[in-house]
């Protein structure tokens, strides 16, 4: 019995979708299938404009240029995150003002976002852990009061909502992750989302390598040619055609995900009424969407002995996040606050296996092993 942390899933339409887009002869970018997934979140979601690309790191990157980053300009992140949420800032010579998480989930904490502003902040980028909101009213209150831009690091949050609207809707842009771990995949893969008009023109031009090439074939101008910075970031279409059969499940596949998590939920929260361990916090203005099931230990020691207690019974649980001001690029730079609740979450989150093909006896399996550590069968 072996009960992997992931394991991908396949609608049966995906070889399909690529054949054809083999078939139409026109594998490159933006063809038809790139057309469709783009489509797709526009009219599902009210994305304003979506530009597939070939990771949420490019997307972030495309982000952090279209903000007009400049060496010396601040922006301000969580530290508990993924490495692309800030090294795409660096990339363009930003400095990274890390904010702690919040107390109750691994969001950054609103409240710890004033007194980091400076004359020299120019973004906050909020990161929806787990794909739940953070708070997002409070970073946009921030935002106007110092006309800050926002970029949501939505990679784990397709399909999940604040106050009713979609994340990834919210900020002046975001950014979606479709890497093998995520909800919807294609292997590797991403988007940029434009929300504010007023960066829809140039993301184009930054997605193609720097030149208008979109504007051209729109017939918008008689010859392309190379009219700003960019680089390669859009997507084979293969990989658009992918991603297009499982945009076509996405309810079915966000429903078993949710069924999942709900099952361990139920089946685990005993131990947080007992006062054992925490689960996962939803706010009242954030929906969850299934992609990911965290239990948050007492400590390091015992993180690591549940891990290694689930391992020896062939169930594959997994830590997140190593705070990144601590980490061995960024130390040297930071200016040493302490982070308290990022380094908790480092020390003592621990992911359960979830994946659409995890059944409810895997479930039962996984469940009862975790009572068992904490001695509560
Ligand atoms: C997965 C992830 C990324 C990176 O996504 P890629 O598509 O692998 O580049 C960035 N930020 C967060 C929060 C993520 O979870």
């Amino acid at each position: 019995m072996k009960i992997p942390f992931n394991k991908p899933y396949f609608t049966g339409k995906e070889t399909e979708y690529i054949k054809q887009a083999v078939e139409t002869g026109k594998i490159s970018g933006g063809g038809l299938f790139t057309g469709k997934c783009q489509h797709f979140f526009e009219t599902r979601y009210g994305f304003n404009k979506s530009l597939l690309t070939s990771s949420c790191t490019d997307a972030l990157e495309m982000a952090a240029i279209l903000c007009g980053i400049e060496p010396g300009d601040e922006v301000i992140a969580p530290s508990f995150t993924f490495v692309s949420t800030v090294n795409a800032f660096v990339l363009r010579g930003a400095k990274i003002i890390f904010a702690d998480s919040e107390e109750s989930t691994p969001n950054i904490d609103v409240a710890m976002i004033e007194p980091l502003v400076t004359s020299k902040t120019k973004v906050i980028v909020p990161v929806h852990y787990a794909g739940m909101a953070c708070n997002m009213s409070g970073i946009f209150e921030l935002a106007q009061m110092y006309n800050l831009l926002v970029v949501e690091d939505a990679a784990q949050a397709v399909d999940s909502y604040y106050q009713g609207k979609p994340l990834g809707s919210l900020g002046h842009m975001a950014t979606f992750s479709f890497h093998e771990t995520k909800n919807v995949i294609s292997g590797e893969g991403g988007m940029l989302v434009v929300n504010d008009d007023k960066f829809s023109k140039r993301s184009e031009i930054i997605w193609e390598k720097g030149t208008n090439r979109a504007a051209f074939f729109r017939g918008e101008v008689d010859k392309y040619g190379w009219v700003d910075i960019g680089s390669s970031f859009l997507p084979s279409d293969i990989i658009a055609a992918f991603l297009y059969a499982q945009l076509e499940h996405i309810d079915d596949i966000q429903n078993r995900r949710k069924k999942i998590w709900n099952f361990y939920w139920d089946g685990l929260k005993i131990l947080e009424t007992k006062g054992i361990l925490k689960l996962p916090h939803i706010p009242e203005y954030a929906t969850n969407n299934g992609h990911m099931f965290y239990l948050i230990c007492a400590d390091l020691v015992q993180r690591n002995r549940l891990i290694e207690y689930l391992k020896a019974q062939g169930i594959m649980a997994v830590f997140h996040y190593l705070s990144l001001h601590k980490s061995p690029f960024y130390e040297k730079q930071y200016d040493g606050r302490e982070l308290p609740n990022s380094d908790r979450y480092s020390d003592c989150l621990l992911r359960l296996p979830l994946y659409y093909e995890l059944s409810d006896n895997d479930l039962e399996v996984i469940i009862a092993s975790v009572l068992s550590f904490f001695r509560y069968e």
